[in-house]
C-alpha cells in the first residue's frame, strides 16, 4: 500500500497496533533503526548549533579514551578537553587528559590569555 494516499481512520491504526502487539523487534532490526536514526539522520540533531553540553556528550561518545595524551596514564579519570577553544564538532580539535592534567592544562590556557608575556615561553 502506498503511503500518504489512503486516508488512516481509527479502526486502521487499531488493526496496525494490533497486528505488531506482542510480537518483539529482532536485535538486528534494532540496530538497522538505531543506525537510520544516528548522528545526523536524527530529528534532534542540531548540527553545529549544538549546545555545550550537548557537544560533550556527542564527543564522549564518539572519542576512545584510552590513556591521557600529557602523562599516558590510564589508571586516572580520563576527560575530553578542547584544543582551540572553538568548541568544533570535530573529533581532531580534542583531546584525552586525565583530571590533574586537564586541571593544568585549563589554567595554562586562562594565564596565557591574562598574561601572554609570562607564558610565551
Ligand atoms: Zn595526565
Amino acid at each position: 500500500m502506498p503511503t500518504g494516499v489512503y486516508e488512516r481512520t481509527k479502526s486502521h491504526l487499531e488493526n496496525m497496533r494490533l497486528s505488531r502487539l506482542g510480537k518483539e523487534l529482532t536485535d538486528e532490526h534494532k540496530k538497522k533503526i538505531a543506525l537510520a536514526n544516528s548522528d545526523d539522520k536524527s530529528v534532534c540533531w542540531k548540527g553545529n548549533k549544538v549546545s555545550y553540553s550537548g557537544l560533550h556528550k556527542w564527543i564522549n561518545k564518539k572519542i576512545l579514551k584510552k590513556y591521557c595524551n600529557f602523562c599516558r596514564t590510564n589508571t586516572r579519570k580520563l576527560t575530553i578537553a578542547n584544543k582551540s577553544g572553538k568548541y568544533l564538532r570535530d573529533l581532531s580539535d580534542w583531546m584525552v587528559l586525565c583530571v590533574p592534567c586537564h586541571k593544568i592544562y585549563d589554567l595554562k590556557r586562562k594565564y596565557a590569555k591574562t598574561y601572554p608575556r609570562c607564558w610565551a615561553k
